[in-house]
């Protein structure tokens, strides 16, 4: 049973977009395997917590469709998937790994541990806990009965080669010398993310273990514990880490990292998803657009390039041109109405301009730019209209004579108009669309006129004059 899972610790305000690309490799590969995929709550560092988080990430996960089978808020028979909900489990499994002599009690002064390991830096030496505690456990355990604050750290072995297969970047070994002896539950009672991660993947039976690669240098530590337990390990598979197109890593300051950032400036979520499938990944056929059944279908751990992918809003801003082109213009429709709901959009002059529009919209945010003239006059015009009283009466008086009011007749009308009055084309009609919409780009004029409707435009022409 294939079973993959992403683990986000709820302290940012919402899933960095980072994370929701791991996230969509997690569900494609559960699902290409037939497993299931599941969201656990990290939040064992409170210190760090930020309220609302965790609602957050669950609902923006939910509004790509990048559904957990298992989850906080889908249940499961795994659970509880949050774990400051499995504080105990943490303790007994920390309580075993003592007896087993792979962890031992610590109460080393915060004072004594920095002392160390300025000591160590001075000497060259990577920084690291000296094990003192652990040569002394009798004395340890007494003071604890007494009262003291404890920690139970992770008895490194020295000198022993960490050896494992990495689905994307083969071998990677780490000689046990550069590892500290990793707390593993705090004086909080809290496990660190080092226990946390391997007690709760071991239980929750994850197979395949898909996270960015930031978290390579933890792995050899999860490896001792893994050993130290006796358990099997899951396959490890490190992803590239998003970066800018400057090739730094995706931050706040350069780009914005919220996942739900993206939908608020009209991004579709099929069209975000495809943008991420294609970071460290190529379709095998080079294709660039491609949904998520399709990316199941074709979709290998192994294609995965371990180098930074540079993920590059503008690019996703033309794959989502491409998306928005693609729909029905029913859907399309729909999305529009559903994105400016709180305008109250009308409906029927949402389905008329679409097919006008479409062509230019990068993102549903565009459709405002581009067509706020079919609901709401000018408020200000891009050209002044000096010296063009005359000729603006006398479109007034063509419009009126206008029946049916037709885009093709409207037309041909003002053609005739412009031709009498020896004005070019060019400069009419240019005159014509500041006059209506205040601006100098609008969609097809005539056809703009036709959905604004015989009144409006004599209306809006009338208060330019
Ligand atoms: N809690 C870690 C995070 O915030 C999880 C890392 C992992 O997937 O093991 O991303």
């Amino acid at each position: 049973m294939i079973r993959t899972r992403i683990a986000p610790s709820p302290t940012g305000e919402d899933i960095h977009i980072g994370n929701l690309y791991t996230a969509y490799i997690n569900y494609i590969f559960a699902h290409k395997n037939d497993g299931k995929f599941l969201v656990r709550i990290e939040d064992t560092d409170q210190t760090r917590k930020v309220e609302g988080s965790e609602e957050k990430i669950l609902s923006t996960l939910n509004a790509f469709g990048v559904n957990p089978d298992e989850s906080v808020e889908a249940g499961g028979e795994y659970g509880p998937y949050r774990q400051s909900d499995r504080l105990e489990l943490y303790k007994k499994y920390a309580d075993e790994l003592i007896e087993k002599g792979s962890a031992y009690y610590c109460i080393c002064s915060r004072e004594r541990l920095s002392k160390v390991r300025e000591e160590m830096k001075a000497k060259k030496q990577i920084p690291k806990y000296d094990k003192y505690c652990l040569s002394r456990q009798d004395e340890v355990q007494k003071e604890i009965n007494n009262g003291a604050e404890y920690v139970i750290r992770l008895n490194v072995p020295t000198d022993e080669e960490v050896i494992f297969q990495d689905v994307i970047r083969g071998e990677i070994r780490i000689n046990t010398s550069n590892l500290d002896d990793q707390v593993l539950l705090k004086s909080d009672g809290y496990p660190t993310y080092h226990l946390g991660v391997v007690v709760d993947d071991y239980l929750m039976k994850i197979s395949h273990v898909i996270r960015a690669e930031e978290w390579i240098s933890s792995t050899p530590k999860h490896i001792l514990i893994y050993k130290a337990f006796g358990w099997e390990l899951p396959i490890f598979a490190h992803v590239p880490i998003l970066r800018n197109p400057d090739k730094s890593k995706l931050s706040k300051r350069k780009n914005p990292v919220w996942a739900s950032w993206y939908l608020e400036q009209g991004f579709l979520p099929e069209a975000v998803l495809n943008y991420l499938a294609l970071m460290g990944w190529s379709h095998p056929e080079g294709k660039e657009i491609f949904d998520a059944e399709e990316f199941t279908r074709v979709f290998t751990l192994e294609r995965i390039q371990p180098v930074g992918p540079v993920f590059d809003v503008t690019k996703l801003e033309w794959m989502n041109g491409q998306y928005i082109m693609a729909l029905p213009i029913s859907n399309l429709k729909f999305l529009i109405s559903n994105f400016y709901k709180d305008r109250n959009l009308d409906e029927h002059i949402v389905e008329q301009s679409v097919p006008l529009v479409r062509e230019r919209m990068k993102t549903l945010k565009d459709y405002w730019d581009i067509a706020a003239m079919f609901y709401q006059s000018p408020i200000e015009y891009e050209k002044d209209f000096t010296n063009q009283k005359e000729l603006l009466e006398k479109v007034v008086h063509t419009l009126e004579s206008i029946s049916p009011w037709k885009a093709s007749v409207i037309g041909e009308k003002l053609q005739d108009l412009a031709t009498a009055e020896e004005v070019k084309f060019g400069t009419f009609f240019m005159m014509l669309r500041i006059a209506l919409s205040g601006k100098k780009v609008t969609p097809p004029l005539n056809e703009s006129m036709e959905i604004l409707g015989k009144e409006e435009c004599i209306t809006r022409i009338k208060h330019v004059i």
